[in-house]
């Protein structure tokens, strides 16, 4: 008997009889006919005796959130909309659904969210900009095609988040489908299928026929009870962003899933540098809600921009407050933006790691062919001593390309590229995403390169870039402030906080910081050139009428 009919025998959820059955030390995969009647025995036994546990407060069990993932064609889509008709239909005949980013279906009285992009590109950049919403990946398969390169790439990503897999071998209907070699592929990856002793569970479909839904469906549920889901609907609103669009009528609209707490019509929210108060909450069948709880996806009204997918919103108590923490996060991410060009990831990679006692340097490994990407994997793997340790996330071949550097900047890896290319937009990307792409086309200066890394022996290298010019025009004494260069700037701009380098006469005479820029009666952060200002410096009083100012950043070299 399976276990979750034996669950159901004994009127327990599959995911506890799971630990029963683990703490009787009873060995049994959920998909397994593999208790014995003495062993069902020995369970209802252990579980007349046992009282019940008190409940856990305020934590109440939560719908699973599932994303599908697998190769292009292997037929997500077509399982996503499947699984949506099936359940739908039994509801209500005819309802209209409506694309928001994510659904819910209902199946033998649970709730379970489904994520409407597929593929872990869209997986991974909500986690790269700061959230994680699934809790279960079912990695598609197609039965004819097997195991390609984006599923390879899809469970990286989904073990890069630590989300547990369920394979769903798709198109058995066609004749060329092969599901044992499926399986077989699955076992390189550290997949063992269930049937054959292993963790793995897989589940054979057809989005075509229909076939094995139902079965899919009864994984997610089993999987979900394992994971114990809950969430604390009376703390405080937490809702992430699954996508968002700009509507010509509605203005701004976003999919929000919440992830704890209660959404309610009236609420004042702030997520980054979005705020706004709820208009309207909708869910993905157009319906119009009051409140929405916990797994709830609904498509909120009223905000004042556009989502981001991965941000995270909270509520606050008026519109006034919201204002002023969007405004702060603006100004801080400025900084931020500005702070980070100066710093190499590298280190930031090491950090996180420190509390470990073993170093690990997380990488994305990329080559230009299977062989060498082989040889560059044992190389690698031999750089490592008792301190540190080099974490694989992901390795393939080819070019350096959009998810490889989202599934980096989301887990604070570094790329390693050996004999493969990067696009400008790629590039870009892992700018913007603070990611180090290391090339390299000879495979010692990949070990040399790779081995000062380990070493923490990379020394930093600066280089001053001038960013911005200033002519002194003016000295005024002010009391309590001290010397302030009335300015001209004539060239870039001039940034508070900045470093300058004070010229007098083509010779450097000092050096500071600005300590406070002034235009007119106001503090400014920043101004460009043809404008007049006032210049504070830090660490040099000397200035003087006819001096140029030169505001310059230092930058690490080597940085992209
Ligand atoms: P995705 O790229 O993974 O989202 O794949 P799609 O859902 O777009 O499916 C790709 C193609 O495979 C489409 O032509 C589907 O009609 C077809 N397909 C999907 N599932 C099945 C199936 O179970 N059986 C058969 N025969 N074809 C399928």
């Amino acid at each position: 008997m399976r276990v979750y009919e034996v669950a159901k025998k004994l009127n327990l959820s599959s995911g506890k009889l799971m630990k029963i059955l683990a703490d009787l030390g009873i060995k049994a995969k959920s998909n397994l006919s593999g208790l014995t009647a003495e062993e069902i025995k020995k369970v209802r036994e252990f579980v007349l005796e046992k009282k019940p546990s008190p409940p856990e407060e305020k934590l109440v069990p939560r719908a699973p959130v599932v994303t599908f993932l697998g190769h292009v064609d292997h037929g997500k889509t077509s399982l996503l909309d499947a699984i949506r008709k099936t359940t739908v239909a039994q509801r209500e005949v005819g309802g209209i659904t409506q694309r928001i980013g994510a659904s819910e279906v209902e199946f033998q009285g649970q709730r379970i969210v489904f994520i409407d992009t597929p593929g872990h590109e869209a997986f991974t950049a909500m986690r790269a900009h700061g959230a994680q919403i699934t809790d279960i990946a079912v990695l598609v398969i197609a039965a004819d095609d097997g195991v390609m390169p984006q599923t390879v790439e899809a469970i990286n990503h989904a073990r890069a988040a630590k989300v547990p897999i369920i394979v769903a071998i798709n198109k058995i209907d066609k004749k060329e489908a092969n599901v044992e070699r499926v399986k077989k592929q699955l076992i390189r990856y550290d997949l063992m299928p269930e049937e054959w002793g292993g963790e793995t569970i897989c589940v054979e479909v057809s989005a075509l026929t229909r076939q094995g839904l139902d079965e899919l469906l009864e994984m997610i549920l089993l999987e979900a009870e394992i994971l114990e889901l809950k969430a604390n609907p009376d703390a405080d609103l937490r809702a992430v962003v699954i996508e968002g669009e700009m509507d010509r009528q509605k203005g701004p609209l976003s999919t929000l899933l919440v992830q704890q707490g209660i959404l309610r019509v009236g609420d004042v929210l702030v997520g980054g540098s979005i705020y706004g108060k709820v208009r309207a909450l909708i869910n993905w069948k157009g319906k119009n809600l009051k409140e929405a709880g916990v797994s709830t996806p609904v498509r909120v009204l009223g905000l004042s921009e556009v989502g981001r997918p991965g941000t995270v919103f909270k509520k606050v108590a008026n519109e006034r407050e919201a204002r002023q923490l969007a405004e702060k996060f603006k100004e801080e991410e400025r900084e931020r933006s500005l702070r980070k060009k100066n710093l190499l990831t590298l280190e930031s990679l090491f950090q996180q790691t420190e509390e470990n006692k073993k170093r690990t340097l997380n990488i994305v490994l990329k080559a230009e062919a299977q062989g060498s990407l082989k040889a560059v994997f044992d190389v690698l793997k031999k750089l490592e001593n008792d301190e540190v340790e080099l974490n694989i996330i992901h390795e393939g071949v080819g070019d350096v390309s959009r998810s490889d550097i989202l599934l980096a900047s989301a887990s604070k890896a570094m790329v390693l590229g050996f004999n493969v290319g990067v696009s400008p937009t790629n590039r870009a990307l892992a700018k913007s995403e603070n990611v180090n792409i290391r090339e390299h086309r000879i495979i010692y200066e990949l070990i040399d390169d790779v081995e000062k890394i380990l070493k923490g022996l990379i020394e930093p290298k600066y280089e001053e870039i001038t960013i911005g010019k200033a002519e002194v025009r003016n000295i005024f004494k002010i009391p309590r402030v001290g010397t302030v260069a009335g300015c001209y700037i004539v060239e870039g701009k001039v940034l508070r906080g900045s470093r300058v380098r004070v010229l007098r006469d083509g010779k450097t005479v000092g050096e500071g910081t600005i300590k406070s820029l002034r235009r007119f009666d106001q503090d400014v952060r920043e101004l460009s050139s043809g404008l007049e200002c006032g210049i504070n410096i830090e660490g040099f009083k000397e200035i003087r009428k006819g001096d140029l100012i030169e505001v310059y950043e230092r930058r690490r070299i080597g940085d992209r």
